[in-house]
């Protein structure tokens, strides 16, 4: 469901009635794909040793563009003990952060294009239909697509968003704001990247990450905290049953209760996440109990993710969490003497949402009707993401935009249609012009 913005008649000077855009700048397609081809065969799964490979891939292209490159090592034991640190799932012995800024002469808008350069990996292999690495363009729902782990979430939007700067560089457009490129890593495993370019002082007026949203507008989003809930029971020879306590029967109270709970999370939610069936998911991804099949299990340790409502705060969230599972042991007697442990751990991704009353949603799609001539739907997304680090920490107007097809990501054969990455590269062009101009 869309969720169109009020119109920002006078609200700033972007409102000006002639918007410098020119009608087409020349993205050259040929490079933009291979490009895309190039850094979708860097294996940069969070946490390996290719995650800042790419990033360091793209520093060295930029600055051989003419760019300004800054790229730095990120300090991980200071980061990680920031207060604010958003949390990480993986171990890193390393991690990099890059800019590459196009500056403008002094004067106008700042622009944020954040892209993460950081993939998941690629699950079971069997579910592929080739190498995740191995780039491969095939036909995927009539649709001519490029096939390999990060297709679509989000390689596409970082070739996309460089072909943009490009174009507008080559073609000489006179800017007065800068436009700053910023690939990120660990943006799948809690923001590390990003908090950390905002640690490092990058700033902005206005921040576009093309996360896959096939060029609809998301200016916000629902979070998700990452939980375990650890079990204890009392362990007996299975035959004597009865004499232990299994943590797996006590483990269905604790998932009724939250179940109950997603569903009372769910009633009232902001329109903006009309779309969606569940707006605000809680849900157990890992359940790991016992240690032989005999014996009756003391001991269940199950991970989930709470979603994060839109205006909700991160410890309200937590509290309706670890008040269900309290009154659901204090219904059990074995429970409410040996009481459900639950701890946060990892990604802790609080929910984000741009002002409606800021500009950039307007600005992203006028210019995005005045290229395609069809409105684009503006909705919430249900996931975490960078976008809470740039308007909470950073403070920075914040709208995902981008090509890829959400449902494709995380998935084997994970694919991107290739005139999606053409149209993104071609609006987001349009978008620095309007913005930086
Ligand atoms: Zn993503």
């Amino acid at each position: 469901m869309s969720a169109p913005d009020p119109p920002h008649k006078g609200a700033n000077r972007h409102d000006s009635a002639v918007t410098p855009t020119p009608p087409e700048l020349p993205i050259d397609e040929h490079e933009l794909l291979a490009d895309l081809t190039e850094m979708l065969t860097i294996p940069s799964v969070s946490g390996s040793p290719a995650e800042p490979e790419v990033q360091a891939w793209l520093a060295d292209r930029w600055r051989r563009e003419g760019l300004d490159v800054d790229q730095w090592d990120i300090d991980l034991p200071s980061i990680t003990a920031d207060p604010q640190f958003p949390g990480m799932e993986v171990d890193r012995a390393h991690a990099i952060g890059v800019t590459a800024t196009l500056h403008g002469s002094g004067g106008g808008t700042t622009l944020l294009l954040d892209g993460h350069t950081d993939v998941v990996p690629p699950g079971d292999l069997d579910a592929w239909s080739g190498d995740p690495f191995v780039v491969r363009r095939m036909d995927v729902d009539g649709q001519d697509c490029l096939v390999a782990r990060g297709a679509t979430d989000m390689k596409a939007g970082v070739a996309s968003m460089w072909a943009a700067v490009r174009a507008v560089a080559r073609a000489g457009v006179p800017l007065r704001g800068d436009v700053i490129l910023a690939p990120v890593s660990g943006e799948e495993d809690g923001g590390l990247g990003t908090f950390a370019l905002l640690r490092h002082g990058v700033k902005a007026d206005m921040c576009i990450v093309p996360e896959p949203t096939e060029l609809h507008i998301v200016p916000g989003n629902g979070g998700a905290l990452t939980f375990r809930l650890t079990i204890r029971g009392r362990a007996a020879h299975a035959s004597m049953r009865t004499s232990g306590v299994s943590t797996i029967e006590k483990l269905i109270p604790v998932f009724t209760a939250l179940q109950d709970l997603e569903a009372a999370r769910n009633v009232d939610v902001d329109p903006i996440m009309d779309r969606w069936p569940i707006a605000y998911p809680l849900s157990i991804g890992t359940v790991q109990a016992g240690d032989w099949a005999s014996t009756v299990p003391d001991l269940l340790v199950a991970n989930g993710r709470l979603g994060v409502a839109i205006g909700e705060s991160v410890e309200q969230a937590r509290a309706e969490l670890e008040q269900a599972v309290a009154a659901a042991c204090a219904a059990d007697p074995w429970l409410a003497e040996h009481p459900v442990d639950v701890t946060w751990w990892g990604g802790q991704f609080a929910s984000g949402r741009t002002d409606p009353a800021h500009p950039i949603t307007g600005i992203v799609r006028d210019e995005h009707v005045a290229l395609f001539g069809a409105e684009p739907d503006v909705y919430g997304g249900p996931y975490g993401s960078d976008l809470r680090l740039l308007t909470g920490i950073g403070g920075i107007p914040t709208v995902h935009y981008g090509p890829g097809v959400p449902p494709a990501a995380h998935a084997p054969d994970e694919y991107v249609p290739v005139q999606q990455v053409i149209d993104a590269a071609h609006s987001l062009a349009r978008m620095i012009v309007r913005i930086c101009a």
